[in-house]
């Protein structure tokens, strides 16, 4: 990299970083991972990365276009052509994943200050994150020596074999909301032998760059594992579009997952998409409310809202309705707010200022819409992108704030009177990521499972995810799945061979 530094160092001495987070962030100026070194983009464009704590930049990252796009393709299509990754023996790619695993598993610390530092990620979450990468990695790990085909029923005088074989190249196209939880995202395409491309967030660029340096570290060899940067208009759209890419695994906003399916639809591009949610959480009265109340509220609150996941609409049935918004308020009320960096804080910053005058415009629209703020409903502070957990009761599903993905810390609290419209007012969303029941009843934990039009039901629970157990979504939610043994078959295609032996 030839680009000049543009920040002094006390920029970084504002961050508590970790010694290894600092030697990384030093670098200051980042590039794309192409061909196994990082480049700056052909035009010469930078982005400045902020700091979403104190909303101050930090870094300089190379704004990506159709120029890098090529260039990084050509580069991982060459590593699969030749085969440097997909013809070594699946025993050796166990290995080699195995080592990302452990890399990881030693680069926790700086994993953990790039999510803070570029995601604004608390504490815990970030540890979840980190968590998840490298489970999904160890999972898929374990996967290269286990892939395999079958031999069909065929006429007798022929010997068919149907083949297993690896797609390509495949983009990951992901948003910012969980940068170290991004190996999770090419693990199950490595290990079936493709060669990938990661084009990160623009407010979230860092983590893929060190993950990238790590795939290398393990032995997967240079252009096997590549990084564009650069906003979705640009560097995101060249991706989808350019003829060398076979598959996108895409996850993000449902405008943004309509956008890509359109313009990879002239080259029959594969997709798994990974869009947004307005996840029912629904609580009966006999269900523990103590530990419905924690749950539920740490659902929304969590990431500051930031997740897909996130269960923000909540369902409660009329007769423990006040008891249990009492519960949600007290747990919510002492939320500590503060910087991503603060070992004590309990709800972190948003992403952006943009995000921020997102979540004022819905609650905005939530009391003009007549529904009660019976918490929070304000910013907090005027530095940093912060707002107050805010609960909305008296909501009704019509409501935009219970049909909109917000994307921040609101929640809806619904009444109901039945099972049946529980479920009704569940599935009355355009979305279908996830839902939550909370219930001592065994047989109607059952019915409300088979119910609900969701790609994960928790029961008694919330937010359980594991590498081995698919995840994605119903109706607008996407399609696809990632994570488990199914995710394989998107990263696959089958050939049959027919061999005339009589
Ligand atoms: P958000 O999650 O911020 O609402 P998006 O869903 O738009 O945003 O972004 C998720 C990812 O998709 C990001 O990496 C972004 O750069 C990328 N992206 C945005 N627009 C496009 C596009 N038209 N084509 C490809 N990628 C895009």
């Amino acid at each position: 990299m030839t680009m000049p530094a543009q920040h002094s160092a006390d920029e970084l001495d504002r961050l508590p970083l970790s010694p290894a987070g600092r030697r990384f962030l030093e670098r200051r100026v980042f590039g794309h991972f192409i061909d196994g070194a990082m480049v700056p983009s052909a035009s010469g464009e930078t982005l400045t990365v902020l700091e979403p704590s104190s909303g101050r930049p930090f870094a300089t990252v190379a704004a990506g276009d159709a120029e890098d796009v090529n260039r990084a393709v050509d580069a991982a299509q060459r590593a699969f052509d030749d085969g440097r990754w997909r013809n070594l023996d699946a025993q050796e790619k166990e290995r080699r994943l195995r080592r990302l695993s452990a890399l990881l598993d030693q680069n926790r610390p700086t994993l953990r200050d790039l999510d803070m530092a570029d995601g604004g990620v608390i504490r815990n979450f970030t540890d979840f994150f980190i968590q998840f990468g490298i489970d999904a990695v160890d999972y898929y790990a374990g996967w290269p020596t286990k892939l395999h085909g079958s031999t069909p029923a065929a006429p007798p005088d022929c010997v068919v074999m149907e083949v297993r074989e690896p797609i390509g190249v495949v983009a990951s196209i992901t948003p910012w909301n969980g940068p170290s939880a991004s190996a999770s995202g090419i693990a199950a395409a490595l290990a079936c032998g493709n060669s990938v491309i990661m084009k990160p967030a623009e407010q979230t660029p860092l983590t893929a760059l060190l993950v990238a340096e790590l795939c290398l570290e393990a032995g997967i060899p240079p252009g096997v594992v590549n990084v564009v940067q650069g906003v979705g208009e640009k560097a995101g759209a060249a991706l989808v579009e350019h003829p060398g890419v076979s598959a996108i695994n895409f996850t993000g906003s449902v405008e943004t997952g309509r956008r890509i399916q359109a313009a990879a639809a002239p080259r029959l591009k594969r997709l798994c998409m990974e869009l947004g949610g307005k996840s029912p959480q629904i609580v009966f009265n006999d269900a523990n409310l103590d530990e419905a109340a924690t749950v539920a509220a740490g659902a929304v609150w969590g990431h500051s809202g930031q997740v897909c996941t996130a269960g923000t609409r909540v369902l409660v049935e009329r007769g423990i309705h006040d008891e249990f918004v009492a519960e949600l308020v007290s747990r919510s009320r002492a939320l500590k707010i503060g910087t991503a960096f603060s070992p004590d804080t309990q709800m972190g910053p948003l992403i952006s200022s943009e995000q921020l005058d997102r979540v004022s415009a819905y609650v905005a629209i939530g009391k003009a819409e007549g529904a009660h703020v019976a918490l929070g409903g304000a910013r907090v502070g005027d530095g940093g992108y912060f707002h107050q957990p805010t609960i909305f009761t008296g909501v009704d599903n019509r409501m935009r704030i219970a049909r909109e993905e917000i994307f921040g810390p609101v929640m809806a609290v619904i009444p109901f009177d039945t099972e049946e419209e529980a479920i009704a007012i569940a599935n009355d969303s355009e979305f279908g990521l996830s839902a939550g029941v909370w219930t001592r009843d065994l047989s109607r934990g059952h019915r409300m499972t088979q119910a609900l039009r969701a790609g994960t039901v928790w029961v008694n629970t919330y937010q359980r995810v594991n590498a081995a157990v698919p995840y994605g979504g119903f109706k607008q939610s996407g399609y696809g799945r990632n994570l488990g043994a199914v995710s394989l078959d998107s990263y696959t295609q089958l050939k049959s061979v027919w061999m005339k032996i009589r």
